[in-house]
Parts: structure tokens; sequence; C-alpha cells
């Protein structure tokens, strides 16, 4: 029988963790959890820690971590707990480790994942901001340790099984023409632009198909999360943006498909349910049972496509134009949309206000190449720290929705570029 597959899950009290621990509770032969992290959250952790009885147990915070280490002496358990980033980096990257869930949200999910990347670990990457902040750095990693990378994002699971095993010699030389990346459109899709000027963090937080964490919520519904998987299907495929289409797709059903230059379409269905990305890369190259429901066809009946509205949504716009930019401006539009998320959720900011943000930020600060992950940190901070005055300055209701220099209607994406005017060095 061969070896049980060894797993630090990073963020597993969070949407994709607590996934991710479904699918591997559903095969104790194959699995063994080495580690378990989160930020806070001690009671969850403890309980998942009597599940699953890791080496380790990692909380960001140090008091948090107290609490634990307290409920885990009582409980009799073995497991040692860390807290702090180090510590998230030490478990990212043991010699018993194989694979490396990263499940963290948001910036803080960058460390971890270099640090697995670095040490030649499997990984099962869900973070999508690890790549939209350092693609060139972290895919570098990745290359130079020959650690496996499988793709956790339901959309890049489904370029992934419907790409050829060998498209890392080149889009063009495997006889792909195109990324069809599909969006569900969010909560908000046929909304007019001016009912999405009041909208709420409870409504945004409402996803008709798919149950995930807040922060992505809000992505989802003001498709900046589209536009943050634009710029990570860049990195993983190697593909340049006008090759990448976003294609709205409401029943989320089919979760992207390849055109080859035949005018064959290879798409992966399923139901939306992260389980199914999940055990697909935690089986890799098997096929394990994920506890998904099978696909209804016949209840399902039709499946209907758009082209996005980048006048209502104008977050993909910007992050079409920070990868088009390049350097250091897709970290830039990250950590604005990270603090404009925030701001939103804490009702100190209106939904629309959230893009402002975000253009202000890509204005104010030019672009630079990124050479190191300093490079990045570098450009992480500063534009938390535009965005942040730039809440302040507003304040809440002050932000007037901003027309999109694409004011005149829908259109494709790819068709034809969006301004850059920030973009201080040649596009890569
Ligand atoms: P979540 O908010 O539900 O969970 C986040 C996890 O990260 C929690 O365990 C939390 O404790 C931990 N965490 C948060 N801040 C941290 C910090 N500063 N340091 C250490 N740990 C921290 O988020 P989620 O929905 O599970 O998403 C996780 C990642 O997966 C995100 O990058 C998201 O974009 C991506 N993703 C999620 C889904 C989904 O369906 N939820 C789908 C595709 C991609
Ligand atoms: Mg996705």
């Amino acid at each position: 029988m061969p070896d049980k597959q060894k797993i630090t899950v990073l963020g597993s009290t969070g949407s994709i963790g607590v996934s991710t621990l479904d699918v591997i509770a559903r095969h104790p032969g194959l699995f063994r959890v080495v580690a378990l992290t989160a930020n806070s959250q001690a009671d969850k952790l403890f309980l998942q820690c009597q599940q699953f009885e890791p080496e380790f147990a990692v909380l960001l915070d140090a008091d948090a971590a107290q609490q634990l280490q307290s409920k885990i002496a009582a409980a009799g358990l073995a497991t040692e707990v860390l807290h702090g980033v180090e510590a998230l980096e030490r478990v990212s990257s043991l010699p018993q480790v194989d694979s490396v869930m990263a499940a963290i949200v948001g910036a803080a999910g960058l460390r971890p994942s270099l640090a697995a990347a670095r040490a030649g670990k499997k990984i099962l990457l869900a973070n999508k901001e690890t790549l939209v902040m350092s693609g060139r750095v972290f895919m570098d990693a990745v290359r130079a340790s020959g650690s496996g990378l499988l793709p956790i994002d339901s959309e890049h699971n489904a370029i992934f099984q419907s790409l050829p095993r060998d498209f890392g010699r080149g889009l063009d030389a495997v006889g792909v023409t195109r990324i069809l990346l599909t969006a569900s459109g969010g909560p908000f899709r046929s909304k007019a632009l001016s009912e999405l000027e009041h909208v709420t963090p409870a409504q945004a937080c409402a996803h008709p198909n798919w149950s995930m964490g807040r922060k992505i919520s809000v992505d989802s519904a003001s498709m900046m999360n589209k536009g943050l998987e634009v710029i990570e299907a860049h990195w993983l495929f190697d593909a340049p943006a006008e090759r990448i289409q976003v294609v709205v797709h409401p029943q989320s059903v089919i979760h992207s498909m390849v055109e080859y230059a035949d005018g064959s379409v290879l798409a992966q269905l399923g139901n939306p349910d992260m389980r199914t990305p999940i055990a697909y890369a935690l089986g890799f190259p098997e096929r394990i049972h994920a506890g998904v429901s099978p696909l209804d066809l016949f209840k399902i009946a039709r499946l209907d496509f758009e082209a996005p509205d980048l006048a209502r949504f104008r977050c993909l716009d910007l992050a079409y134009q920070a990868l088009r930019c390049g350097g250091t401006a897709p970290a830039i539009l990250n950590a604005a949309n990270e603090v404009a998320v925030a701001a939103f959720l804490d009702e100190k900011l209106p939904f629309l206000g959230i893009p402002s943000v975000i253009e202000h930020a890509l204005e104010q600060i030019t672009s630079a190449p990124v050479n190191c992950l300093e490079d990045v940190q570098q450009a992480d901070s500063l534009a938390r720290k535009v965005a942040s005055e730039c809440i302040l300055r507003q304040g809440a209701g002050a932000f007037t929705p901003h027309p999109s220099p694409l004011h005149d209607g829908a259109r494709a994406i790819g068709s034809a570029p969006g301004g850059d005017a920030s973009c201080g060095h040649t596009p890569h």
C-alpha cells in the first residue's frame, strides 16, 4: 500500500479549508494531516485538532494560540501549538510534508505559499492573491524547486483539466487559441449602476451559486474576483491578457473552457461545489470521491452566456489594466482592493467606492519592475497607505460613481486595451 499523502492545510478554518478537510476525512487511507492553521479562531481550530490530530496547529495571533494551547493540553492531545508568520512558513516547508493546501485569504497567504514553493512541496493553490501580487517570483520558485502546482480556484482547475498535460510548452505549441474564463456575474449581475450605489455588505455576500468567505464574496459582487482570476490565469498558463476572455455564465455549471486552433472548445462542468477541484488536486493524477452530488443536466436544462459589462463592473477593467501594465501594478491593485473591501464590509465605504479607491491607488503609485519579494511587499504597503488615506479623506458616502472610460456599455474583454495611465515601465 502506498504511503499516505502528508498535508498542511493553511487557512483550515475558512471556507476552502473546511471543504478540504471534508474531502480528506472521506479518505482516511490516503491522507494524513500534519498541520492546520488559522488566523485567530482557536475554538474552531481546536475542534479540527481533535478530529485530525495534526502534529502542529498554528494561529497567527499569539493570544489565540495561548487559548488553543490550554485546550490542547486539557484534552491530552499531542499537537504542538505555534504562532506567527514564521510558524506558518515553517509548517509549509516541514520535511515530512508532501502537499500544502494554500487557503489563507488575501496577501497574508503570500509568505507561507512561497515557503511551500521554495521547499518543493506539491502546492494546492487557492490563495489567488499570491499569484496576483507576485506571479513571477512565485512561478520562478515553483520552477526552481520542481514543486508541483495545482490550481484550486474552480475556473483554473477547469482550465487545467481542459488543457493538454504538456501545456507548459506554450499555448501556441499545443494549439490553444484562447482561455474562456467563466464568471457567474455575482449577486448584482443584472442590477443597474444606480442600484449598486446603496447595496449593503449582506447583499454583496449573498452569492447566488457559491458559499465562500466574505472577502471573496465581495470580490465576486464587484467582479474584482474575475479580474484577479484573469491575472491568476496569466501566470498559471502563461497566457497574455488578450487571450483570456471573460464569459459571464450565470448558472456556474461550466467552470471554464479552452479554445483550440481547430475550433474545438473543451470545458469542465460540475455542480458549483469547491470539493470537486479540491478532490481533483488532492488525488491528482487519480480521481477520488468528493462528496459532490452528480450533475443533473435535465434539471439545469439551459446554459446562458453574456459578455461582461465593464461600465458597471469597473474592477474587472482595472484588473486588465494592471495586468497589461505589469510590474507591481497588480500588487497595487490587490492591496488597494483588500483595503477597500475591508472598509466596505465595515460600512466605511460604499460599494461603488471600491473601484474608485483602487483607481486612485493605481494612478498615484507608479508601477515598478518586480525582481524580488521585497519589491512586491513595498508596493503592497504603499498601496495600503494610499488606499486608507483615500478612504479617510473621502469619508463614507462621499464617493460618486466614477464613469468608466468604457461607458459605451457592454463589450467583450480583450477586444480593445484599457488605459494604463500610471504604467511606469515596459509591460511584460
Ligand atoms: P475564508 O475567509 O473563509 O478563510 C480564510 C482562512 O484564512 C481562515 O482559516 C482564516 O483563519 C485564515 N486567515 C485569514 N487571515 C489570515 C492571516 N492574516 N494570517 C493567517 N491566516 C489567516 O476564505 P476562503 O473563502 O476560504 O478563501 C481562501 C482563499 O481561497 C482566498 O484567497 C480565496 O480567494 C480563494 N478561493 C476561495 C474560494 C471559495 O469558494 N471560498 C474559491 C476560489 C478561491
Ligand atoms: Mg474562482
